[in-house]
């Protein structure tokens, strides 16, 4: 007899450097934060550099109208401009946004920067704040550096973790105890049996960044956890459609 399993995650989704597809939004604006959040989605991803300052501002690129960020002081930065007019927004104003949803979940992308040294200091900064406003189990922690993955672990053990380079599988990430994978869709297509080992493990599986719905499905069939996207209502739908 054939028996089938069942997929234990029911998807949820997270918009992928917040809802920035809308009037009135930008990535990783604070506007793009609220938009998600009305959405009542899991959660909001969102990026972190350090200012040579030591300021912790949310951007994705590592720089920002020709500025290197980890190499640049805050107030050169500060007047910049998002697309959507809003100013650079610092990690602060995210966290106080994002207390004002308890539902939504943080994704706190912490970038690589350029030495352990630097990164092991954005680490201390970023785990200090959450703390400050109240948000360590709002927050979620990702990062393509191994070493920012495991500093995070140090200053506080519970905190949930995953990994984003796509090159190690759940059991050493598991030996680390890292939380989850969360890895370009490419990479779950060819490596489709990390999703079970992950599971089998109580880790979880993140996708990014899902655009197209057929693609959508099918990691909503395979039975991810999170499905990372820049299309949140759609991937919203199709979610609340295989329920
Ligand atoms: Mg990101």
């Amino acid at each position: 007899m054939l028996i089938l399993t069942p997929s234990t995650a029911q998807t949820k989704v997270i918009a992928h450097r917040g809802y920035w597809d809308v009037e009135g939004s930008a990535q990783n604006s604070i506007a793009s934060l609220q938009k998600a959040q009305e959405l009542g989605i899991y959660g909001s991803e969102f990026d972190v550099w350090m200012t040579s300052d030591g300021v912790m501002v949310v951007n994705h690129d590592a720089s920002i109208e020709g500025l290197k960020i980890e190499d640049t002081p805050y107030s050169q930065m500060k007047d910049i401009r998002l697309k959507n007019g809003e100013r650079l927004p610092l990690l602060e104003a995210y966290l106080q946004q994002g207390k004002k949803d308890r539902k939504t979940k943080l994704i706190l992308e912490l970038k690589s920067h350029d030495s352990k040294e630097k990164e092991d200091k954005a680490v201390a900064a970023v785990v200090q704040l959450v703390e400050k406003h109240g948000m360590k189990k709002q927050t979620e922690y990702i990062s393509f550096s191994l070493n920012i993955c495991k500093e995070i672990l140090k200053h506080n053990s519970k905190a949930t973790v995953a990994y984003l380079n796509g090159d190690l599988a759940p059991n050493e990430l598991k030996e680390l105890k890292i939380n989850g994978i969360d890895y370009h869709l490419t990479v779950l297509q060819k490596n489709k049996h990390w999703i079970d080992e992950a599971r089998k493990l109580k880790m979880t599986v993140n996708v990014w960044t899902v655009n197209a719905e057929t693609d959508m499905q099918e990691m909503i069939t395979a039975g991810v956890n999170f499905i990372t996207t820049d299309q949140p209502v759609l991937c919203k739908k199709l979610v609340i459609k295989s329920d």
